[in-house]
């Protein structure tokens, strides 16, 4: 009896503090929640069409078919929209920007259209599972349902009147999960969308319900080749043959790994290598080849990899250190390093800080967690990196959550599409003005 009495009190405090929390919210952003509750049927339908339509980067015509669906809603609420294409000698598709002018705050919206599952992988579908908690696809959080958790933000402020004064741009790339090189022209549209935004919100996925992400490592890839003098194997080391391409780029490699691996922040991975007589590799399609023979001391090696850094200052001193330890060559041997810039850092600024402080509040309100910054190191680089510079605050992270992105368990928490949606449609509505 006294534990029944004890539930009961345990019970009405529970829902006593889920009434003060909402009588936090004023009653426009109610209505707002409303909305949302009311659309979430339709939402994860609209998700289930995108993510039924293979959109792997590679595919240009998938990426744009998804892009002229969420072209129409964006249309439909009053957003000027257009396709910002890349140049001819470019595969993929362009960038949709969606732009509604107004005198409020800058607002940068940025979602991506493409996945990592090109047109011919065995996973093409939408999958929600029996008991509707879950659902399996290709995008289905990175980035679909990231694009309707735009669109239903969007959705949301227009039924509650809040779109009438925004100053928002939304820009959804085409080719976000293998950006077009160089970047510094594949990024254009986003960068100039981003010019002055006052906030800027990527709507990339989120791990975990309690996170969201203050600043992502910046990214480059570099490319070492060694060369050495062919002769036969038994002369290898003599003053005459010196040690060989081989020894040379093991010697570089290994004292990267001792030199370079235990700074917080930074990683540098080797991700291909190719040695012998003759080397070659076709970085479009991700293959290589040698040729060699086991009698012969290698001429030629090649690797290519990439570097992971907090801040440019990190990036300028790895390659120092790399230039380095590559000029004290073996004898016979020479090593040359060349470095791409890919993705600058997004450095964590105390208002990033600030906007996640806000979300964090929103999402208590809401009745949800407190929300932390995600570590650098559990992600990669995303879009909003590119543009984080020009925005005075910025934010990513603001998708549904879920797991398994970039395989075949891509998964979505149902659940979290109509919670993101009402974070991100109460924090933009705070923000109009
Ligand atoms: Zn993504």
């Amino acid at each position: 009896m006294k534990a029944k009495i004890l539930f009961l009190v345990l019970m009405l405090s529970c829902i006593s503090n889920i009434t003060a929390a909402n009588a936090k919210l004023s009653s426009d952003e109610r209505v707002l929640i409303n909305y949302i509750d009311k659309h979430k049927k339709n939402q994860l339908k609209l998700l289930e069409n995108l993510v039924n339509i293979n959109s792997g980067t590679g595919n240009r015509p998938g990426v744009e078919k998804v892009g002229e669906l969420v072209r129409t809603e964006l249309d439909d609420l009053g957003f000027k929209t257009q396709w910002v294409n890349l140049p001819a000698s470019m595969r993929h598709a362009g960038s949709l920007v969606a732009r509604h002018s107004g005198p409020g705050k800058k607002i940068l919206i940025i979602g991506h259209l493409d996945t990592v599952f090109p047109r011919n992988s065995p996973f093409q579908s939408f999958t929600l599972s029996s008991d509707q908690l879950s659902a399996t696809g290709p995008g289905v959080i990175d980035d679909k349902g990231g694009v309707v958790t735009i669109l239903y933000t969007l959705n949301a402020l227009n039924h509650a009147g809040k779109l009438k004064h925004a100053n928002i741009t939304v820009v959804l790339t085409g080719d976000e999960e293998q950006a077009e090189k160089p970047t510094s022209i594949s990024r254009n549209a986003l960068k100039e969308a981003a010019q002055g935004s006052d906030i800027a919100l990527g709507f990339e996925f989120s791990l975990a319900e309690n996170q969201l992400v203050t600043r992502r490592r910046g990214l480059s890839e570099w490319y070492l080749s060694s060369s050495g003098k062919p002769g036969h194997s038994s002369t290898i080391f003599q003053t005459a043959s010196g040690d060989g391409a081989i020894y040379e780029t093991a010697r570089v490699l290994n004292s990267f790994r001792t030199t370079l691996s235990n700074i917080p922040g930074l990683t540098l991975n080797p991700s291909i290598i190719l040695g012998g007589q003759t080397v070659n590799e076709d970085t479009q399609q991700n293959t290589g080849s040698a040729s060699g023979q086991k009698t012969i001391i290698a001429a030629q090696t090649l690797v290519h990899g990439d570097l992971r850094f907090l801040s440019d200052k990190q990036k300028c001193m790895a390659e120092q250190k790399m230039h380095e330890i590559m000029e004290t060559s073996l004898p016979l041997t020479s090593s040359q390093l060349i470095f791409n810039n890919i993705m600058p850092a997004m450095l964590e600024k105390n208002e990033n800080r600030q906007l996640l402080a806000e979300l964090s509040d929103i999402s208590v309100t809401l009745g949800g967690s407190s929300l932390q910054a995600v570590q650098t190191t559990e992600r990669g680089g995303a879009d909003i990196s590119y543009i984080a510079q020009y925005a005075a605050a910025s934010l990513d992270g603001l998708g549904p959550w879920g797991r398994g992105t970039h395989s075949q368990n891509e998964t979505l928490e149902v659940k979290s599409l109509p919670e993101v949606t009402k974070r991100a449609a109460i924090f933009i509505s705070r923000h109009l003005d």
